[in-house]
Formats: C-alpha cells, structure tokens, sequence
C-alpha cells in the first residue's frame, strides 16, 4: 500500500539544531520533520555528526543550540520526562548493549515490567511475541554471549519494541555484524518498516536505505547537504559532495 506521508502527522520537528564540543562545531544549523509511518535513512562519512545527531534526538547529548519537537512538545524544556519520552522514541544501538547476566526473555521484560508496569506474566507473553517476530522464540532462556552479533541485534530491537515506541533512531545497527549477518537484522527492519513503524536509521547500507527509505538524507561535516527519494539521492545526486559519497559504494 502506498504511503500518505505528506499529510501524516508529524512526529519529530527539529529546527536549527547545533552542537558544539568546545571549538569543535559538530552539528551546524540541522533541520528535520519526520512524518508518522516514514522511514528515513542517514547516510554519511564517518564524523559526519550523524551519531550526534540521533543523540541530540534522543537526549543522550544536550543541543547546544535549536529545537526538538515531539508531537508538538517541547522535548529541551526541562519539564519534560525523560523516561517517558524515551519509552516513545527508543533508540537501537551498533554495540546492541544486552545485559550480559541476564537472559533474552528477561533482557526483554525488564522495562516493561518497572517502568510500563506490567506483570511477569503479561510481559513475558509479549516478549515471546516480540521473539517470535524477530525469529528468535528459541533462544529465549539463553544468555547474550551464546548469540550471535545478529541474533544480539534481533534481541535488541524486539527489547526497543516491547516499550510500544512512537518512533526508533537506529545508529549503524548492522555495522559491528559480519558481513553474512548482516541480512537477518536488516529484515526484521524492513518487515517493521512495512508495518508502519516511523524510523529514523542511520546505516551505510545502501541498498536498504535505497529499498526502504522514503527519504534519505546525507550528511557531511555537520550539514544535511542533500536530502529526497531514495531514487533522487541514488540516481541524480546533485551536489558533488553527494555524489562523491555515493561514488564509493559504486
Ligand atoms: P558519525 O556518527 O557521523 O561518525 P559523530 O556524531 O560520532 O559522527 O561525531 C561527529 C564529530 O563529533 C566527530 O568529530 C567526533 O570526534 C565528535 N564527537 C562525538 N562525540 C563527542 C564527544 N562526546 N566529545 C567530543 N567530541 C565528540
Ligand atoms: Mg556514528
């Protein structure tokens, strides 16, 4: 079915977000609206800001400067719950940061049970579900070291879904993968896609963001330079930084 996403409502509204460490000016004057049900891929060199970036949206870094709305609220103003919004819009991480001494299902249910409340049973119901979908029903009484990088992953994003996030900032989430692992993660993220989850994915995975993107934005040296269609940005680049980029995974 195709996509209504200019008329969506809009989900995240960001407007001239700057971030500076000390001297170093590593977000320049970003801005960015995400629609409920897009898909926005990030794409860029390494030290971009790309990660800032994603810190910023999800208050791992304060801006030193600009606006992030949330559904219209104010996510910098010093009222807002931390923990709530970030129930809302979860983050996935490249290093996956499982709890080592606990094991899948419980790695899974912890946040559903202290912070949404819920009881073992419930949680525990919904993390199979979770598993399941993810492909990984078996391995629910395991500990994170028997997995694999990509079995880890798939932990960690069906971890991310049992908070019932708005919206998920995945930052290079199949980078740390060996190269044949690589695949399993990037279904389970396109099958979410299709089901309508709002994401934001920075990656280095061309094809995917070319396949699943709605939009796709590059990022260089602190600027959105370029952003559009997948098949704008892939096919007719038209700044030359872009097309530099892109030049590399020809
Ligand atoms: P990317 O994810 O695109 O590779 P980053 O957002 O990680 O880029 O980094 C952008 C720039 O910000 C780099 O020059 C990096 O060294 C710098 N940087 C990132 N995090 C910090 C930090 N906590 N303190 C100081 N500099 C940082
Ligand atoms: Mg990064």
């Amino acid at each position: 079915m195709e996509k209504m996403i200019e008329t969506a409502p809009k989900m995240l509204e960001i407007s001239n977000l700057s971030k500076n460490y000390g001297q170093n000016h590593v977000l320049k004057d970003v801005n960015l609206t995400v629609r409920q049900g897009e898909v926005v891929c990030i794409i860029g060199p390494s030290g971009s800001g790309k990660s800032t970036f994603l810190r910023c949206i999800n208050l791992l870094e304060q801006p030193t400067a600009g606006k992030i709305y949330y559904r219209e609220k104010n996510v910098l103003d010093h009222s807002l719950n931390v923990s709530a919004y970030r129930q809302k819009v979860g983050m996935v991480f490249q290093g996956y940061y499982l709890f080592a001494f606990k094991n899948v299902i419980d790695n899974i249910t912890m946040a559903p049970i202290s912070l949404l409340k819920k009881s073992r049973a419930e949680a525990e119901e919904e993390a199979l579900t979770l598993l399941t979908k993810v492909g990984l029903a078996n391995k629910k009484l395991v500990y994170p070291a028997s997995l694999s990088g990509g079995q880890k992953q798939r932990v960690a994003i069906a971890r991310a879904l049992a908070m019932h996030p708005d919206l998920l900032l995945f930052d290079e989430p199949t980078s740390a993968l060996d190269p044949e692992l690589v695949g399993e993660v990037l279904k389970v993220m396109k099958n979410l896609a299709d089901e309508g989850m709002t994401m934001v994915v920075v990656t280095h995975e061309m094809s995917f963001a070319r396949e699943v993107a709605d939009r796709v934005i590059f990022m260089e040296g602190g600027y959105i330079v370029e952003q559009g269609k997948p098949t704008e940005i892939f096919e007719n680049p038209q700044n030359e930084r872009t097309q530099k980029f892109l030049a590399r995974y020809l």
